[in-house]
């Protein structure tokens, strides 16, 4: 049950006064601490500083708890003062008649903003998430987007205890930090404007798991480069932030920007790595032959790229320019043939993420396409993990390992870039 400690009031400042519950939760965390909530820090950090993660999207109900006292703000004006009766039980956010439903009561607002009260932490579903938690309603009242409004160093936590195991070098998690930091105030910038949210929390952006990816190395990588950036002279000379994109392992050489995304950036022109190759396993430094059937390839082409589904039936699928580095080669752009005798381009980041959008099995574009037979494709001699762009992650381990820094690490992936702080 919902309970409302004042009537609902106007004015976003004018609170309840009434002795906040503090209940502490201990948890199991990713990094087999058990640890008790730390307060959030930066809650009153500037608007530009606070990052809006896309947890959910087109939700019809989810579940949420917030262990003591929280804020429900509704439009611009509205906010009141609340508590579960339960707090650490879940409570049920539904739809009912086009309204949000929270715990059985209806809010008329399309948007509604929980802010929970120290030590600002909340529970979407089975995960704890620091900040606020924003639900949005779409036009048609049909479902909702659940968005986690989460100070920036905060969310830095949760992505860089994501993206890379909490166990590896610690200079190898600074320079994680710094470019995590930099990409999403780079994508805010970019393209928040245009949104409801700055990022996913997905491989999409970069993943974002919340409290469950935090420990303390992680967050002494974070709190050791506090407000660090890169930044670099961008196309019309002036210095800026730049799209600080990584990948898992490279295989051998990194690649340019402007073969996988389109834009192309002076740090981002690709640069040789043999660092990844002493530290990844066999397995992940090559992967094993991926196979699909010309159907399936027909099929996803159709769904992602309208425009080509006047080729038919997929026939051929010919790599038309490649990157040739010493002894290491990645396709980026194949010609698509089908039975009716019309061809398309597409970039091969582009093709291999239609064919697999998880990237777990076509795991590269650092490959051979065959035809094996009259409806199979298969992608063999596949090297490394992810687009390749920017700094490699397995190899940002390696130099760490041989003793460089943070600095020395992305000054090697990211040439004619600079740190810079932002606080
Ligand atoms: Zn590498």
């Amino acid at each position: 049950m919902l309970h409302v400690i004042a009537k609902p009031t106007t004015g976003l400042r004018k609170l309840a006064g009434w002795a906040v519950i503090l209940i502490l939760v201990t948890l199991g965390l990713g990094c087999r601490e058990r640890q008790l909530f730390r307060p959030t820090p930066q809650m009153k950090i500037a608007r530009q500083f606070r990052i809006r993660v896309l947890l959910l999207n087109n939700l019809k109900a989810c579940t949420i708890s917030v262990p003591g006292s929280f804020a429900v703000a509704t439009g611009q004006t509205e906010r009141i003062e609340a508590y579960f009766e339960k707090p650490d039980q879940s409570t049920k956010i539904t739809l009912s008649g086009g309204a949000i439903v929270i715990a059985n009561r209806p809010f008329k607002s399309k948007q509604i903003t929980i802010l929970p009260d120290e030590p600002f932490v909340f529970r979407l579903n089975e995960r704890y998430y620091r900040g606020n938690l924003q639900l949005l309603l779409n036009e048609s009242g049909s479902a909702f987007q659940a968005i986690n409004v989460v100070p920036l160093e905060a969310y830095l936590a949760g992505v860089v205890g994501s993206e890379m195991p909490y166990y590896w070098e610690p200079e190898a998690l600074k320079a994680q930090a710094i470019i995590a930091r930099t990409y999403c105030l780079y994508m805010k910038k970019h393209f928040g404007g245009e949104r409801s949210w700055d990022v996913r929390s997905t491989q999409a952006s970069q993943v974002y798991a919340g409290i469950k990816a935090e420990c303390r190395p992680v967050w002494d990588a974070v709190n050791s480069t506090i407000g660090q950036v890169l930044l670099c002279t961008q196309a019309d000379g002036k210095q800026g932030l730049f799209p600080t994109y990584y990948s898992s392992t490279c295989g051998g050489h990194t690649e340019n920007s402007k073969n996988v995304f389109g834009e192309a950036f002076k740090p981002l022109a690709g640069v040789d790595c043999p660092y990844c190759r002493n530290v990844t396993k066999a397995g992940i430094l090559f992967w094993p032959t991926a196979q699909f059937d010309s159907s399936y390839i027909t099929k996803r082409i159709a769904q992602k790229y309208p425009k080509l589904r006047n080729l038919g039936q997929i026939k051929t699928i010919q790599a038309t320019k490649e990157s040739k580095y010493d002894n290491f080669s990645r396709i980026t752009s194949v010609k698509i043939t089908g039975t009716n005798g019309k061809s398309g381009y597409l970039r091969a980041e582009d093709l291999r993420l239609t064919l697999d959008p998880s990237g777990n099995k076509l795991r590269s574009t650092a490959c051979k396409i065959l035809k094996e037979a009259e409806d199979k494709f298969s992608f063999v001699a596949g090297r490394g993990w992810g687009h390749g762009v920017g700094l490699c992650q397995s190899g940002a381990q390696g130099m760490a390992r041989q003793g460089r820094t943070a600095y020395q690490i992305l000054a090697h992936y990211y040439p004619n870039s600079y740190i810079s702080k932002v606080y």
